[in-house]
Formats: structure tokens, C-alpha cells, sequence
């Protein structure tokens, strides 16, 4: 069998501690375990299509500014394009890329007939006001409206975006195509084809992949102490699950600074405060900490639900943790994953973590074309079976290999793609 050869991507930097970086390191593991396949493993160290867009906008003072967009499709090889749009000041194509690359392999993972992309603006959207960012969100949609589509890829929110700047894309996607086109997005608000049960989607997926690994691991739920970095959709939900399932809620970090509390924080009136003044710092039942002081509090159950990057080694080393639920992407460098191997914390990946919110996606796009709508029990308990016959396919895998679970999800997820690719064939 003869590899496939490659020339380096011109537009990578050579930080190795970029997200990217991170996913190539995290293809490099996998690629031992691919038999045949690995032939093809060039494949998934670049994106198949990379589009970077510019949004100028009329500001409301008159003025015109200039934001950079990106839209990037990592694989389709297993169907069309699926993935979040972030609005986030420090937004690149690189993050983006490996954004997109983390959902090839996460749609793949849980066996969704998606590839992998994903979509960004660098913007503070604190600095916009509502008419602002209606207007830089239909420029965007726009410009990435000669490759989004329906059948070939379907955006979703994700950090800073949410149901309200879905809408205002499926409006600007179906004006310039002359019929309303629900599925090109999902994540849409109910009476707009959205679906029952997508808001919190991926905080129960964390969830029930967590119960499922504290199940096999035999950590008791109940008393378990919950550390939660980003009390956002994804953490917020998650950390409520977690407590109505009798867990402790003990520390919290967010933009806004870190809280612990021993006895646990109350959950219901914790969001209301997240919800009412933006972040958990002002917490009047928490105990304010230095941020760093997060990484070294005595906790069962950690989950990372912000951004990407921040388990360095040198925090991995500190951790109290038995259980990592990834809900953020990326949070963990690859050091800091032989860090946690060699302590004997299991880490269940964000590949297969946070995927509760690309399944409902899925559903959201099927019952989108079939214009039929399901419960939100039917949702949660579909949702549930899926993630459940994933994550013990991925552990199946991870302990015939004997590799962590994340590479046992790049081997379950990476096969998968390539055979696709394999039996489509190389075009021309
Ligand atoms: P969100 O905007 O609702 O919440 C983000 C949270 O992160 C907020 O609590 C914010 O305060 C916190 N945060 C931001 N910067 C921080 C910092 N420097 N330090 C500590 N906390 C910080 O976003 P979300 O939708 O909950 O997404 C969170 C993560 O989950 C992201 O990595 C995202 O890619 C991932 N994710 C989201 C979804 C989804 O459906 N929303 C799906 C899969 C993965």
C-alpha cells in the first residue's frame, strides 16, 4: 500500500499549542490503530475547503466596519457539512479549522450521517447592539451562502451565538434563495423548525456520557462533588443534571471570575444569577477564589464547558478529579492527556462529551424535511440511546487497543470516515 504524500498547509502557524496543533497531535495517536485505513489518514489532517469572508457592516453611528469571517469545511466525505458559528474577538482560521475537525470526527464518532465544519467572526458581540449584530449575522450568512446549504452544510449555534442569530441566517439564506429553507441551520427557535429539546442538548449529553463513565467507574452520583468551568448552555446544563441527579455543585468558574462553596450552590437560583447578571462572580452564597485556585479544588466529577486550551499539563498535575467530562472542545492539550493517563483520571473526550448537541441537530434537520415533529421525550430518549451505544462502542474499542477513550473515539470516528472515503473513491 502506498501513503498518501502531502506538502505542508502555508496557512498554519507553527504554535504547538494551537488548536489544531492539538487535533494533528490527536490524529498522529490514532493513525497506529487504523489497519488498512491509515493509508488515507492524510485525509484528516486538512480541511477540504477553507473560506475566509469579509463582513462589512454599517454601524448605527454611520460608520462602516470591517470584521473577518470564516467558514470551513473539514471532511464531507460521510454527508454535508455540520457545525457551530462562534462570535468571539480572538477567532482564527486555525481555530476554526480545528473546530471543524473536531465535528467530522464527533459526528462520525456517534454515527450521524454529517461531516465536520464549523464557522466564525472575530467580534466582541458585547460591543454590538442588537441591530449591529443582526446586520454583521445576515452580511456573514451571505457571503458563506455559496457554500451552506441544506444538503451540503448546516450551521448551528455555538459560543456567542444562539436561536436568535440562526433565525436571523435561515432568513437571509432563504431570501437569497427564494423559499423558506428550514433545515439550513439548526438550533432554531421552536416555531421556526426548531426542535424540543436542542437548548440542552449538549449539557445532557455530557450528562448521561458522565453517568454512564462514573457507572463503569463506580462513583456514586449521589454526594458527588461537580466542578464547572463556563456556567453557560453547555456547563449550566450539565451542572443542573448533575445535581437533580444528587451531585454537589462545589466550584464554578466563568469569565467573570471562580466561586467555591463546600455544602454545594444551589442550582436553580445559580443560573437565575448567571442569567440575571452574566456570570458567577458575584455569587452571594460563593466564596470568591483566585482563578487558578479552580484547578486544585477537591472535586469527583471536573467539567471544562468554556473555551479550548486550558488544561495545560501543568494544571492536569493538580487536578483532584477522578472523571474530566469534556464539554468545551479542545479544552485539554495532548500533554496534559498523558498527564491524566499516568494519574489514572479517565477523561471522557469531547469528541463523544459534547455530541448531545449535533445528535439533536440531526433530529432537528430530519424532522426539519419531514416537517413532523417529536416529543421532547422521544428527543431526550433517542438522544439518551445514542450517546449510550456510542460511548460503549468507543470504550469497547479504547480497551481492545488499550488506549484512552479519546483515541479509542479517533479510531471508532476516523475509520468510519475513511472508509467512507475509501468506498466514494478518490475524484477524479
Ligand atoms: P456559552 O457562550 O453559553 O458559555 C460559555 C461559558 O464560558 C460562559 O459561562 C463564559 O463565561 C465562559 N467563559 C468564557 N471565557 C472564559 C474564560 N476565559 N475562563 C473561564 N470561563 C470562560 O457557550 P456554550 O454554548 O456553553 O459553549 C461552551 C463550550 O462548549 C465551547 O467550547 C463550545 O464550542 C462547546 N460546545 C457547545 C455546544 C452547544 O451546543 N452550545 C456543542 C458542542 C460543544
Amino acid at each position: 500500500m502506498i501513503p498518501e504524500t502531502t506538502t505542508p498547509l502555508s496557512f498554519v502557524s507553527d504554535s504547538p499549542e494551537s488548536p489544531w496543533a492539538t487535533y494533528l497531535s490527536q490524529v498522529d495517536r490514532v493513525v497506529p490503530y487504523l489497519g488498512k485505513y491509515a493509508r488515507w489518514a492524510e485525509t484528516l489532517k486538512r480541511p477540504k475547503r477553507a473560506l475566509i469572508v469579509d463582513v462589512p457592516i454599517e454601524m448605527d453611528d454611520g460608520s462602516v466596519r470591517h470584521f473577518e469571517g470564516y467558514r470551513v469545511q473539514h471532511n464531507l466525505s460521510r454527508g454535508p457539512g455540520k457545525g457551530g458559528v462562534r462570535y468571539h474577538p480572538d477567532v482564527t482560521l486555525e481555530e476554526v479549522m480545528a473546530l471543524s475537525a473536531w465535528m467530522t470526527v464527533k459526528t462520525a464518532a456517534v454515527g450521524l450521517p454529517f461531516g465536520g465544519a464549523k464557522g466564525g467572526i472575530r467580534l466582541e458581540p458585547k460591543e454590538l447592539s442588537l441591530k449591529e449584530l443582526e446586520r454583521v449575522t445576515r452580511r456573514y450568512t451571505s457571503e458563506i451562502g455559496i457554500i451552506i446549504g441544506p444538503q451540503r452544510d448546516i450551521p448551528a449555534p455555538d459560543v456567542n451565538t444562539n436561536g436568535q442569530i440562526m433565525a436571523w441566517m435561515m432568513d437571509t439564506y432563504s431570501m437569497n434563495t427564494g423559499s423558506t429553507s428550514t433545515g439550513v441551520v439548526t438550533g432554531k427557535p421552536i416555531h421556526l423548525g426548531g426542535s424540543l429539546g436542542r437548548i440542552k442538548a449538549t449539557g445532557r449529553g455530557v450528562f448521561v456520557t458522565g453517568r454512564e463513565a462514573a457507572r463503569r467507574l463506580g462513583l456514586k452520583l449521589e454526594g458527588a462533588r461537580i466542578a464547572v468551568q463556563g456556567m453557560g448552555n453547555v456547563g449550566g446544563t450539565a451542572a443542573e443534571l448533575f445535581v437533580q441527579a444528587g451531585g454537589k455543585l462545589v466550584a464554578m468558574q466563568d469569565h467573570t471570575g471562580t466561586v467555591v462553596n463546600n455544602e454545594g450552590f444551589d442550582i436553580k437560583s445559580t443560573l437565575e444569577l448567571v442569567k440575571r447578571e452574566g456570570g458567577v462572580a458575584g455569587h452571594p452564597k460563593g466564596q470568591r477564589v483566585d482563578n487558578e485556585a479552580f484547578w486544585d479544588v477537591d472535586c469527583d466529577i471536573l467539567i471544562p464547558a468554556a473555551l479550548e486550551g486550558q488544561i495545560t499539563p501543568a494544571r492536569a498535575r493538580r487536578i483532584n478529579a477522578k472523571l474530566v467530562l469534556e464539554g468545551a472542545n479542545g479544552p485539554t492539550l495532548p500533554e496534559a492527556d498523558d498527564v491524566f493517563r499516568d494519574r489514572d483520571i479517565l477523561v471522557v473526550p469531547d469528541v463523544i462529551c459534547n455530541a448531545g448537541g449535533v445528535t439533536v441537530s440531526y433530529f432537528e434537520w430530519v424532522q426539519d424535511f419531514s416537517s413532523f415533529f417529536w416529543t421532547e421525550d422521544e428527543i431526550n430518549v433517542r438522544l439518551d440511546k445514542i450517546m449510550v451505544d456510542a460511548l460503549n462502542n468507543i470504550w469497547e474499542t479504547a480497551d481492545r487497543h488499550k488506549v484512552t477513550l479519546r483515541t479509542g473515539t479517533f479510531a471508532v470516528a476516523c475509520e468510519r470516515i475513511l472508509i467512507a472515503r475509501e468506498e466514494r473513491g478518490l475524484y477524479p
